[in-house]
């Protein structure tokens, strides 16, 4: 683990594999962003962030695994829009599918997955909701964007925002849970708040210019779809020839990397994902 402090409250870990995690140290206790994917990774957080204090609250930015399987070792009231508590109730990922997964990007994890369960949100909200620490505010957002239920957590005080995968620094993820005009839409979101820092989903910690490098990233694909669309391709064909790199699921210094065919999958998804909003609204191409 090499955590950095990003300003004076808060400490990010940008090295687990699966996702970045955010610990918000206040006086009388921390607030956790996000949890590790990977439950040796959690089990260790755990123990680094609890030296700064008692876990008071977990959020959770959306249902995806990579930011809420270590939830299941990690203390405190969970914190999430209502639809992430529904999604993780009703399509939590699989035994079989956690074991394979795990067995391979964690395997000295796999003692946890005995008795796992993910843990479902203790605390939900629809629109807003702020977390007070004695001296920390953190006020949560919804935003419709890398899915139907992802929200935005802003730090005032310090100009933090803990975006999620609404905006990532490693690149694009997948767009398979996303609508295409919630995806720009939550980019101008984004931009209307008053930060100095981004902690986005995946990689560095970054600022205003990382958002408009990643909206670019996102119009690029966007626009070799669009015209693909506009030549008349059909979408089997743009389905099985566009892609974009995938920064996220793959290898990663000894981490073996999500199987080639969930790539695969992710990838193949997320362009007809595309393709269909493209269809239905092609004024998307000029966000
Ligand atoms: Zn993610």
């Amino acid at each position: 683990m090499a955590p950095q402090r990003i300003s004076p409250s808060v400490v990010v870990e940008t090295e687990h594999y699966g996702s970045n995690n955010s610990a918000i140290i206040g006086t009388d206790g921390v607030i956790l962003v996000d949890a590790p994917h990977l439950l040796s990774d959690a089990h260790a957080w755990r123990t680094y962030v609890e030296s700064f204090g008692p876990i008071r609250f977990l959020v959770h930015s959306d249902h995806h695994p990579d930011h809420t399987i270590g939830n299941f070792l990690i203390p405190g009231e969970i914190v999430a829009h209502a639809e992430t508590r529904r999604r993780l109730a009703t399509e939590p990922p699989s035994m079989e599918y956690l074991r394979d997964l795990l067995g391979r990007l964690d395997p000295e994890g796999d003692h946890w997955l005995d008795g796992y369960a993910v843990r479902l949100p203790t605390v939900v909200f629809e629109d807003a909701m702020t977390l007070h620490l004695e001296n920390v505010r953190l006020e949560l957002k919804y935003q419709r964007g890398h899915t139907r239920n992802s929200i935005l957590s802003f730090l005032p005080e310090e100009g933090v925002l803990f975006t999620g995968d609404i905006v990532c620094e490693a690149g694009l993820p997948s767009f398979q849970d996303s609508r295409l005009v919630d995806w720009f839409d939550a980019l101008d979101v984004v931009d209307s708040y008053d930060f100095e820092i981004v902690v986005p989903g995946h990689g560095q910690v970054t600022d205003r210019a990382g958002v408009a490098r990643y909206r670019d990233l996102g119009r690029q694909v966007v626009a070799d779809v669009a015209e693909r669309l506009g030549k008349g391709q059909e979408k089997d064909q743009i389905v099985a020839q566009v892609r974009f790199e995938d920064n996220i699921h793959v290898p990663m210094g000894t981490n073996a990397g999500y199987p080639d065919d969930l790539i695969e999958s992710f990838q193949e998804r997320s362009v007809a994902r595309i393709v269909e909003d493209l269809q239905e609204t092609p004024g998307l191409v000029h966000r």
